[in-house]
């Protein structure tokens, strides 16, 4: 039995006040008490130690990136190392936004990814087609060529999670359908165990982003192959603890 896992993606949002706020009001643990689902709430890396010292056990903590490189003269960085050291145990690594945005490669990502598994930091790693891809009927083919970048990366899949977020459906309030996601998300299982194993493809998360809302997850939930949600825009409203109800 596969935990469910939602992750919010606060992307390059908030101020000091409005993630106190957010945190204090949508999140305190002490008012929250949630059984059956792991969340994990990734700020920005400047307000990481902010909210660690709100937040309580109930919720983890993950970065958006880590640096390609280890401690040293890179800067602007922040490498894997800091991350571990700061005791922030996730990390979502190959978001779109910087697949597309920041250029970064499936090489590149695949390094990140093995020096965040290296370190032990648990990791969610960001796959999915664009618009362009989809319509040419290309999906399972990208999503694979994304997974197979990372396939050596990796010794302990224990620790990680596959998100699907197709890259049109991210920011644009186009959720992929049930059956879109389904058959993603049951490709990227069929991937797993031919590539690292059918153990490991039972126990391995992939969970769905792109325009989840608190309207549209259940829909979504009850999917064989989906697993939870990496949610972005709704994680940053009072619907992200609907969401988070209707998951637990
Ligand atoms: P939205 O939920 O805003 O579409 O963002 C999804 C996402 O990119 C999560 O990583």
């Amino acid at each position: 039995m596969r935990k469910l896992i939602i992750g919010a993606n606060w992307k390059s949002n908030g101020t000091i006040q409005s993630i106190r706020s957010l945190v204090q009001t949508v999140l305190n643990p002490a008012i929250i008490d949630y059984k059956n689902t792991e969340v994990v709430i990734a700020p920005m890396y400047i307000h990481l130690p902010i909210v660690k010292d709100i937040l309580k056990s109930d919720f983890h903590l993950g970065a958006q990136n880590c640096s390609l490189t280890g401690p040293g003269a890179y800067t602007g960085e922040v490498a894997a190392e800091h991350l571990k050291d700061l005791g922030i145990p996730w990390v979502i690594l190959g978001h779109s936004e910087r697949r597309h945005i920041y250029g970064e490669s499936d090489a590149v990502i695949a390094e990140k990814v093995k020096r965040a598994g290296a370190l032990g930091l648990k990791t969610i790693i960001c796959v999915g087609e664009n618009l362009d891809e989809r319509v040419a009927g290309t999906t399972t083919e990208v999503v694979s060529r994304q997974l197979d970048a990372i396939k050596y990366s990796l010794s302990d899949w224990n620790n990680v999670v596959i998100a699907y977020e197709p890259v049109w459906a991210i920011g644009t309030g186009k959720t992929a359908t049930p059956e879109q996601a389904q058959e993603v998300h049951g490709s990227i299982r069929l991937w797993i165990g031919s590539n690292i194993g059918r153990l490991v493809a039972n126990s391995t998360r992939v969970i769905y982003g792109g325009s989840v809302t608190d309207e549209n997850c259940k829909e979504l939930l009850v999917l064989d192959d989906i697993d939870g949600f990496l949610v972005g825009g709704a994680s940053l409203k009072p619907a992200f603890k609907t969401i988070l109800e209707i998951c637990d």
